[in-house]
């Protein structure tokens, strides 16, 4: 049994049946990380001791029995998210000490599963970037190829669940950053509904937009996370009462009489060739497999990358003014007065990126340009949210490329305007919170994985959840690892 490539599901199996303890899963996976974690840079904060003590304490629960589910799990988190004692930078330097004194409550409900946190992964300067090269600490590289981007933002997860250094992760996806690196690295990646999981606890990027969620080597265990991490929570306001269903119910219903959207104009962004072909022939792999599939139309999704960058800015501006040397991070010890400290300790602290979105922001958000600006993004947010109400009168589940192409080079896109339209297929999800998933259904010539993006209506996972898991059965990928 090579420890490291199991899933939450078949650990979990042989945790329960004694085969191995959750004292030698972490240790395989420590060892894992010892040996392959310089070549990816993938962690920022790794957690040793943490997490042996948490593999001892599931396996005394698990030698108790009635463990619950992750019980003994190794899970890697995005270093945006809280946790107690153990530092969080939210890939900034402005919060390179920081420790929080509390668990955001995804993590505290990862540890009340049992799961042993491993450590914290890199990500792009709070979460803004397609390639998680915006980061002071660490850029990962692609496991499938140490040259080519994992993508971004939360591109450390990614890296971590494709190279067998952890089992899943978590990550968070404002305008892509879960499906976007998921599918450059070939792991599952799943945002939720907004709402549907809380962000007590996530350092936020733009708040309207901001979800956790599940970045796995499986279907299966996507569904699994997603039952750990969704639900109400009293302490985040945006977060929904709906009830939350067991998403593994949904994951053996075939595709008989489930009607599949393929939208026009996601096919119309300039597909680089390789994408095309991958995501067709998946496609035709569902028609096979007795789906209906209709053509459809979104046709305000050329708009969503420009609305995108007004409201995620906007909100971001807002957001990152607590970080202000005063309470929370680096501040300049050489400020010697109030301004001067405010204006140092940020321009010592943010990176080119974040600064770049503060400005925007605050300028979309000023007096006489917020109708011009701001208003105008929220009404083409509207519009797209419109187009989506419309499309899902005709159909279960919207299929499409994650993005127009496979990964690209470290170093290779410089200039912020062509990084942002790598993410027209994504933003739109965000925009309207809905759930959206990349599964890997590929690879392009030079080896590089490519996802298929599932879109479902809010709260509808499980109809994602259905496609992915018999798709997933039919294409066979599962097994394919990239070799470091
Ligand atoms: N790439 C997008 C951005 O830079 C989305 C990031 C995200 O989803 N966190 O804002």
């Amino acid at each position: 049994m090579d420890v490291n490539c199991l899933t939450i599901a078949r650990l979990a199996e042989a945790l329960a049946a004694g085969k191995i303890s959750s004292r030698e899963a972490t240790g395989a996976v420590l060892d894992r990380i010892a040996a392959t974690g310089e070549q990816v840079n993938a962690y920022i904060t790794l957690d040793r001791e943490g997490a042996l003590a948490a593999a001892a304490e599931a396996d005394r629960r698990l030698a108790a029995g009635a463990a619950p589910p992750l019980c003994g799990v190794p899970i890697a988190v995005k270093d945006v998210l809280c946790t107690k004692g153990l530092r969080t930078t939210g890939g900034s330097k402005i919060l390179a000490d920081f420790i929080p004194p509390y668990d955001a409550t995804v993590v505290a409900k990862l540890r009340q599963a049992g799961a042993v946190i491993i450590g914290k992964t890199t990500m792009d300067e709070f979460a803004m970037g397609s390639a998680n090269e915006n980061s002071p600490f660490a850029v990962p590289r692609n496991p499938w190829n140490l040259d080519y981007i994992c993508g971004g933002s939360s591109g450390g997860s990614a890296a971590v669940v494709a190279a067998d250094q952890c089992v899943a992760a978590l990550g968070t996806d404002t305008g892509g950053s879960i499906r976007q690196p998921a599918s450059n690295c070939g792991v599952v990646g799943f945002k939720p509904t907004y709402g549907r999981v809380s962000r007590y606890g996530l350092l936020a990027f733009a708040s309207s937009l901001d979800q956790v969620g599940p970045i796995t080597k499986d279907v299966r265990d996507a569904a699994l996370l997603l039952n750990a991490i969704c639900g109400h929570d009293p302490r985040d306001s945006t977060s929904v009462r709906e009830p939350v269903p067991d998403f593994t119910a949904a994951l053996d219903q075939g595709l008989a009489g489930l009607r599949l959207g393929l939208p026009r104009e996601y096919f119309e962004v300039g597909l680089d060739p390789d994408v095309q072909r991958t995501v067709e022939a998946a496609i035709r792999q569902l028609e096979g497999a007795g789906a209906e599939l209709r053509e459809i139309s979104l046709p305000r999704t050329e708009y969503g990358v420009a609305a995108y960058y007004v409201i995620a800015p906007a909100e971001a501006s807002s957001n990152l003014a607590r970080y202000d040397g005063v309470r929370f991070g680096h501040r300049d010890p050489a400020a010697d007065e109030l301004a001067a400290m405010y204006r140092r300790s940020r321009s010592q602290g943010f990176g080119p990126e974040v600064k770049r979105r503060i400005i925007i922001g605050t300028y979309a958000l000023s007096s006489g340009y917020y109708d011009a600006y701001y208003r105008k993004a929220s009404q083409v947010r509207s519009l797209i949210i419109e187009d989506y109400r419309r499309a899902f009168k005709e159909c279960d589940v919207i299929v499409s490329p994650v993005t127009p192409t496979p990964a690209w080079r470290l170093g290779a896109k410089s200039d912020p305007l062509s990084m942002y339209l790598t993410d027209i297929l994504t933003i739109p999800t965000n925009l309207a919170g809905l759930p959206g998933m990349s599964l890997p259904c590929g690879f392009s010539d030079a080896g590089l994985p490519i996802g298929l993006q599932l879109q479902a209506a809010h709260y509808r996972e499980d109809q994602i959840l259905r496609v992915a898991a018999d798709l997933e059965k039919r294409l066979g990928l599962t097994e394919r690892r990239p070799v470091l």
